[in-house]
């Protein structure tokens, strides 16, 4: 059996940024990686947007926003993002930029295989696709799919049925369709992105528009839910046709689609790491749990992984629970038991605040000062209450 030093079981974001951040070190250029993925990620599976000021991965960002807009029915905020920038990057673009680092590296191999099984055995660890079986010292798993179910005895792997199944942390989904459409009328502003736009039916739950302009005629739409339940694809469809009717849109053609269930909670997923298995990604609880958003919190946590991996060989101590993390827990019993109310909070917190230092907060930045410049700003009612239902 072959044997690594690393595997990677699952090569999306997570892993390319963990082995990208190595290889940037050069400190792992005497460890054997592998790769492992059931898709060859040759296709332009997903968009990712992120606010930054420090220019991440700035090569293949394909457009920025220096403004974005927060709306409900009653409002419209047109919010000035600097010192960010909002930043789109195709999922093609990063695949094409991290494998081609990868093919400079004679110690890094990719496999397009399924993984069906992988377990610590002692002070070694063992993977399993269809074809194939390998050992090495460490795991660094990012598979995060349903499929896993068999397996889920297994304390090491983590599936959304573990999740699901618990009551103690609520788990919420983001889930999307996003049509890129090319319209004949102009009514796209290029330059400014429609961050959440509440003015759609809310039907009880958390719903929103999502736009990316890229110029006045082209714009990827994606009709959004922060809630428990998936809706039927057809649901999600008739709602962007609403929204592009209602922009004054006659006539469209369909560029594109994507599709997204991120899952949104609390839930400690660190718990499942062992010594020589560690989850990453979402599957690592690594997606910040009140937006969603993903790529900036795995750039900056495969960081601090590469790190830890420097010095460290025990992958239960890789984690930190801190008051962001409270912080989301509170928004998630709030929208979990009330997800009406996802309107009200997101609209108080953008109607006047500053958008940089909420901004700054979704990013777990801030001081506790500026946590409060966000925070009154919130239904305070909801949010105690939240807070004493935690503690009692
Ligand atoms: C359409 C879409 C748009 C998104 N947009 C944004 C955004 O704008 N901003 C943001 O911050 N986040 C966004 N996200 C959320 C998040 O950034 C992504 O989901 C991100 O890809 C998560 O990274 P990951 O490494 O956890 O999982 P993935 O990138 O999904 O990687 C997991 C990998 O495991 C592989 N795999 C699964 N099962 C197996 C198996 N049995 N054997 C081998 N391989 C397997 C998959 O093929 C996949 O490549 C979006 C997600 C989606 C789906």
């Amino acid at each position: 059996m072959q044997h690594y030093h690393y595997i990677f079981t699952g090569s999306g974001l997570s892993a390319l940024m963990t082995v990208y951040e190595m290889l940037v070190s050069g400190k792992f250029d005497d460890k054997s990686i592998l790769l492992i993925d059931a898709n060859a990620k040759k296709v332009n599976d997903r968009t990712w947007c992120f606010w930054d000021e420090n220019n991440l991965f700035d090569e293949i960002v394909s457009k920025k926003w220096n403004q974005a807009v927060f709306a409900n029915e009653k409002f419209n905020r047109v919010l000035e993002l600097a010192p960010y920038q909002y930043n789109k990057i195709n999922g093609l673009d990063f695949y094409e930029l991290v494998f081609k680092k990868i093919s400079e590296h004679k110690n890094i191999h990719f496999l397009n295989q399924k993984v069906v099984d992988f377990t610590e055995l002692g002070n070694h660890c063992v993977v399993k696709t269809k074809e194939e079986s390998f050992t090495c010292n460490k795991i660094l798993n990012s598979i995060y799919t349903q499929d896993q179910r068999s397996n889920c005895m297994e304390h090491s792997r983590i599936n959304p049925e573990v999740v699901i199944s618990q009551t103690k942390f609520p788990l919420i989904q983001q889930h999307f369709i996003g049509w890129f459409i090319k319209s004949k009328e102009a009514v796209f502003s290029p330059n400014c992105a429609t961050f959440m736009d509440f003015s759609v039916e809310q039907k009880g739950n958390t719903r929103f528009m999502y736009v990316l302009p890229t110029s006045s005629t082209e714009a990827l739409l994606e009709y959004t839910l922060f809630s428990k339940d998936l809706l039927l694809k057809e649901e999600y469809e008739l709602e962007i046709q609403k929204y592009i009717q209602n922009l004054g849109i006659t006539e469209y053609e369909i560029i594109e689609k994507e599709q997204g269930n991120i899952p949104m909670t609390c839930y400690p997923f660190w718990k499942h790491n062992t010594k020589n298995i560690i989850n990453i990604g979402s599957a690592g609880g690594w997606t910040k749990a009140s937006t969603g958003y993903t790529f900036k919190n795995a750039s900056k946590k495969s960081k601090a992984l590469v790190q830890f991996l420097k010095s460290e060989t025990d992958f239960t101590k890789f984690h930190k629970k801190d008051k962001f993390w409270f912080y989301d827990l509170l928004l998630l019993d709030i929208l979990s038991s009330k997800n009406e109310l996802g309107s009200k909070i997101f609209s108080s917190m953008f109607k006047k605040g500053s958008s940089t230092v909420i901004f700054k907060f979704l990013d777990e930045e801030t001081s506790i000062w500026e946590d409060l410049q966000v925070i009154w700003k919130c239904p305070k009612i909801l949010f105690i209450k939240a807070l004493f239902g935690r503690i009692f």
